[in-house]
């Protein structure tokens, strides 16, 4: 297992009635998601995906398709809302996973939240946004500069609570010590640039960045629900180590 230091911060800002972003920030999984939906389903729904996370990361060991499991479970929940006008989840996270060789992060997402990595006083966009800007983007249809003001930005394409069930993209990173992360919704990158938020990435203790970083975007407008989660990779365990040894074979004549 790996060790981390981490930090959340999520608040409603000035615009919204409640908070309908929900956060999961437990070694070895670390989650946002962003709820919508009329008469406050979204926050439901946002509370179902880090729900079954949450169960997920309880039974353990943590694999690649218990995290998956989990999200399809977490969309046949909110289906099953029956909400009338329909409700759903972005998701986006990090999870310490079980493998042979030890020392990998799962990266997941359906959606617009975003996962970071952050690479000295640059940020490394590691998931790609499921919405329609981000299919205009890749077309060359609008640029990026376009992309931050484009009228229909927040239009996702995949959420959980989607039927069918929505795919979830998913990356395998190298665990290493030193790495920091930052999983966000989009109520904290409509707010801020990118070169603001690494600035506020600086601040070492990774509680005081998360709480920084919500705190500047609900003053720059605050005009969504905003959740942020810095996680700094500190160290394998000694766990670790027997995690590379090399498993033995079955004995023959098992199928
Ligand atoms: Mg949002």
């Amino acid at each position: 297992m790996t060790r981390f230091r981490h930090g959340a911060a999520s608040i409603t800002g000035r615009v919204r009635r409640i908070n309908e972003d929900s956060y999961l920030a437990e070694p070895p999984l670390f989650a946002v998601a962003d709820g919508m939906g009329g008469h406050g389903a979204g926050d439901i729904a946002s509370a179902l995906a880090i729900d079954a996370l949450t169960a997920c990361a309880r039974r353990g060991p943590l694999t690649t398709d218990a995290v998956l499991a989990a999200l399809d479970d977490a969309s046949h929940a909110i289906v099953n809302l029956g909400e009338p006008d329909g409700s759903g989840t972005t998701v986006t996270g990090l999870a310490d996973i079980a493998t042979s060789g030890g020392g990998h992060l799962m990266v997941f997402n359906v959606g617009d939240s975003r996962t970071y990595r952050i690479l000295g006083d640059h940020l490394d966009q590691l998931t790609i946004d499921h919405s329609e800007v981000q299919e205009l983007l890749i077309g060359g249809v609008i640029t990026p500069e376009q992309a931050q003001v484009h009228p229909r930005r927040n239009i996702i394409t995949r959420a959980l609570g989607s039927d069918p069930l929505p795919v979830a993209d998913r990356w395998l990173v190298p665990a290493v010590a030193g790495d920091r992360y930052l999983l966000c919704t989009d109520g904290l990158v409509n707010e801020l640039s990118e070169e603001r938020i690494s600035d506020l990435l600086a601040i070492a203790d990774p509680q005081a960045a998360a709480s920084a970083l919500v705190a500047e975007a609900d003053e720059a407008g605050g005009r969504d629900n905003i959740t942020a989660v810095v996680i700094d990779v500190e160290a394998e365990d000694d766990a670790a180590v027997s995690d590379t040894t090399v498993p033995r074979p079955r004995p023959s004549g098992q199928s």
